[in-house]
C-alpha cells in the first residue's frame, strides 16, 4: 500500500510512524509512506498556505491550490469519479472535524486499498472545495476538535497499517482484538466504499477484548484470575466471552446493542447483570452501616424523587 500525506508540518511525522509495526511495514515494503510540504506547492515569496475566510469571521482557511497540485503532482492518483465508484482501490481523505468517524470496520475497509491520501487540515480548516471535488471522503477521529490533521493522520495510518496482511507477525491477533470479532474479506468487498457504509463495528459483532495477563501471576498481592492458570481452554474461553460481555457493558454498553450475541452469550450477559446487581445491593447494604454515608443514600433518595 502507498500512502501520501499532505500537510504543512511535515516534521510532524518524524516519529510517530517510526515504530513498532508501522516501522516493521514500511522497512520490509509493506507500505510506502511519503510525506508532503504543501508550502513546496505554493508560489509566492511567502510561500503562503492559507488566506482569509470570505464572509469573514474568525481564523485563517488552508487555500485550495497547492492541495490540489501536490495531488496532482503525483501523476497516478485516479479521479474523483473513479475513486467513487464500487471497487475503488484508492481514496483520498480529507481529516475533517465535520467527516465520518473512524472506527474498526472503516480501518478495515482502507486496509484492503492500494492507495490512500490524507489531507491535514489546519487553522479554521481546508477550502471546502477540497472536500467537494478533490477529496472522496471526510474522516474525523473522534468527536472533539484538533488544532490539526496531522494527528489524525498518523491515527490512520497506525490503524490501517496493523490490519494489512503480513503487518502483524500473527494475523489472527488482529481478528480477536476489540471491535474485531467476524471480519471476513467478501464483507469488506462489499461494504460501500465511498458512502457513509454500515455503520462503525457491526461489521466485527465486536465487544470490547476480554483483559489480559502477564507474569507475575501474584503482583504485590494482586492475583492473576485463577482459571486462566488452570489450564482448562473451555473455561478460559468461558471466563474471557464474560469479561469481554462485562466490560462492554460497563464502558461501551452502545456496542451491545449492535452486536450479534449468542445464546451462551445471553446467559453469560444475564449472569453478569445478576452480579452486578447483587454488587450494588451489597454496596448499599455495607453504606447503610455507616452514619455519614447513610445520610448520603438517603439525601440522594430523597432528591431523586
Ligand atoms: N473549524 C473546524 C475545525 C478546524 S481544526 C470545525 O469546527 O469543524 C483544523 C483541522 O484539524 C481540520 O481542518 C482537520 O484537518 C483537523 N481536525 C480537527 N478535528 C479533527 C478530528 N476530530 N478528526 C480529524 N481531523 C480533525
Amino acid at each position: 500500500m502507498k500512502i501520501d500525506i499532505l500537510t504543512i508540518f511535515p516534521d510532524f511525522f518524524r516519529g510517530p510512524l517510526d515504530y513498532g509495526i508501522v516501522r516493521r511495514a514500511r522497512e520490509t515494503g509493506l507500505v510506502e509512506i511519503n510525506i508532503h510540504d504543501l508550502r513546496a506547492f505554493t508560489k509566492d515569496k511567502h510561500r503562503t498556505v492559507d488566506d482569509r475566510p470570505f464572509g469573514g469571521g474568525e481564523g485563517m482557511v488552508l487555500k485550495p491550490e497547492p492541495i490540489f497540485e501536490c495531488l496532482e503532482s503525483f501523476g497516478d492518483v485516479e479521479s474523483r469519479k473513479v475513486r467513487l465508484s464500487p471497487g475503488a482501490k484508492q481514496s483520498v481523505i480529507l481529516l475533517s472535524a465535520q467527516g465520518r468517524r473512524l472506527d474498526q470496520m472503516l480501518a478495515a475497509v482502507l486496509s484492503a486499498l492500494d492507495r490512500i491520501v490524507l489531507i491535514c487540515g489546519r487553522y479554521e480548516g481546508v477550502d471546502e472545495r477540497i472536500s467537494e471535488h478533490l477529496a472522496d471522503r471526510e474522516v474525523s477521529i473522534g468527536d472533539y476538535v484538533l488544532s490539526g490533521g496531522e494527528l489524525g493522520a498518523a491515527v490512520i495510518v497506525d490503524t490501517v497499517t496493523r490490519l494489512i496482511p503480513g503487518a502483524v507477525g500473527n494475523q489472527a491477533s488482529t481478528q480477536q482484538e476489540s471491535f474485531t470479532e467476524t471480519r471476513t474479506e467478501s464483507f469488506i468487498a462489499n461494504v460501500d466504499l465511498a458512502g457513509d457504509g454500515p455503520s462503525s463495528t457491526c461489521v466485527s459483532g465486536g465487544l470490547l477484548d476480554y483483559p489480559h495477563y502477564t507474569r507475575p501471576a501474584d503482583f504485590r498481592g494482586m492475583a492473576v484470575p485463577e482459571v486462566l492458570m488452570n489450564g482448562n481452554h473451555d473455561q478460559i474461553r468461558s471466563w474471557r466471552r464474560k469479561t469481554a460481555l462485562e466490560k462492554t457493558l460497563r464502558n461501551r454498553p452502545d456496542l451491545l446493542e449492535r452486536v450479534a450475541l449468542t445464546e451462551e452469550d445471553k446467559e453469560l450477559l444475564d449472569q453478569v447483570k445478576l452480579e452486578q446487581i447483587k454488587l450494588a445491593q451489597g454496596f448499599v447494604t455495607e453504606m447503610g452501616k455507616t452514619p455519614f454515608l447513610q445520610k448520603i443514600v438517603s439525601k440522594k433518595s430523597t432528591g431523586t424523587k
